[in-house]
């Protein structure tokens, strides 16, 4: 297949491998495949279908726009959404079968007035354990808990699940938020309420701490592909990273030593050379801190970025390869295919690699390869 001018290819059969590797190695009665922001850029209804074809069994969303979006899709499994704007209208979640993640008595009570009649609301409540965004506060467990199973015998709510989420900061740090979490399940099982749905593991503890794992696991960044952890370990975990992101040449210059190359100078040929032209920049979530740094594969080689990124563009001095305008330039891929990985990008620009695919986008086109659509 040719490049387009710039895109995205995600192989949704490397989404639904990925999800039955880690049903396979995590082991739990349920795997929750995070599809919020656009499945970290990688198109959310898209991997949605193919994370299910490879065993997921529910979906997690951040926003219930978001959660709306893969209904009208046509998707039906199980979708709990848990971020939500102090206005967000609760009932059209309701309606969509879209399970509410509820952080205050506040939301328990707008979720129960949202059922209307007939039907139970499905809620999960989320616990705070350590991470200070957004869970009910152990102060708050208790008339929280009560609230909700009386709400539950008047058949206006189901607790379906009791969750919360791990700093990663340290395992100390994740096994005491269990233990805080365990403490939240007793007390809500004082109370009277039976969640089917425990958990608290995303990815990083789904790998690493198994008694973090109950009854479901939220997997995002590995269903992708890569590793919570960084760079290598995903590949020894048996992922594949489903996003190449790619362009071709725009244009192609031979220049003698000491010229200046793009804003500011920053960068200067040492010799004569060969500068290509490559028609992606910050407008399209192309890191600027990654300027002079980033890599990218050219003709089978890989070079870094040789000055700043601009909002369009970047170039790369090859030296000496031949190369011609609308040649492949891939600036990552999967590192198994002998192309940067987006790991690379991340520690070109200082981040993580959940923030270099997620934060793609402008005038990027994505395209798929694989998956049933
Ligand atoms: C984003 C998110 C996840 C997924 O995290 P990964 O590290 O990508 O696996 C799981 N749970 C919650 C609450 C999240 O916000």
């Amino acid at each position: 297949m040719t490049a387009a001018f710039r895109e995205r290819v995600v192989d949704l059969d490397a989404v639904s491998a990925n999800v039955a590797r880690l049903r396979e190695l995590v082991g739990t009665p349920h795997a929750m495949v995070v599809v919020k922001a656009d499945a970290y850029g990688h198109g959310a209804v898209e991997c949605a279908r193919a994370a299910l074809a490879g065993g997921a069994d529910w979906l997690g969303v951040a926003e219930i726009p978001e959660a709306l979006a893969l209904r009208e899709a046509g998707i039906t499994a199980p979708i709990l959404a848990w971020l939500h704007d102090p206005d967000e209208d609760f009932a059209a979640a309701v309606q969509a079968d879209v399970d509410l993640g509820l952080s205050s008595l506040a939301q328990l009570e707008a979720a129960a007035l949202a059922g209307g009649s007939g039907r139970p609301v499905f809620v999960q409540l989320k616990v705070e354990t350590g991470l200070s965004r957004n869970g009910i506060p152990e102060s708050e467990w208790d008339a929280v808990f009560a609230r909700a199973r009386e709400l539950e015998e008047r058949g206006r709510v189901v607790v379906r699940g009791i969750f919360s989420h791990l700093s990663n900061a340290s395992v100390e740090d994740d096994r005491a938020a269990v233990a805080v979490y365990e403490r939240a399940l007793e007390r809500a099982a004082a109370a009277g309420l039976a969640p089917e749905l425990r958990h608290i593991a995303a990815s990083a503890a789904a790998l690493t701490l198994p008694e973090a794992r109950f009854d479901l696991v939220r997997i995002g960044i590995a269903a992708y592909g890569l590793s919570p952890f960084g760079r290598e370990s995903a590949a020894e975990l048996g992922l594949r990273p489903a996003m190449t992101l790619r362009g071709r040449i725009a244009a192609v210059r031979r220049v003698p030593a000491g010229k200046g190359v793009s804003y500011d100078y920053t960068y200067r040929t040492e010799r004569e050379t060969t500068l290509v032209l490559v028609p992606l920049g910050y407008a399209e979530g192309i890191p600027r801190h990654a300027s002079n740094r980033g890599p990218v594969s050219i003709g089978g080689r890989t070079f870094r970025i040789s000055g700043r990124v601009a909002m369009d563009q970047f170039v790369v001095d090859v030296g000496d390869l031949d190369v011609q305008v609308g040649d492949e330039v891939v600036l990552f891929g999967d590192p198994g295919t002998g192309a940067p990985g987006a790991d690379d990008w991340a520690e070109a620009a200082d981040t993580i690699n959940y923030e270099i695919v997620t934060r793609l986008g402008g005038r990027l086109k994505r395209s798929y390869i694989g998956g049933v659509r």
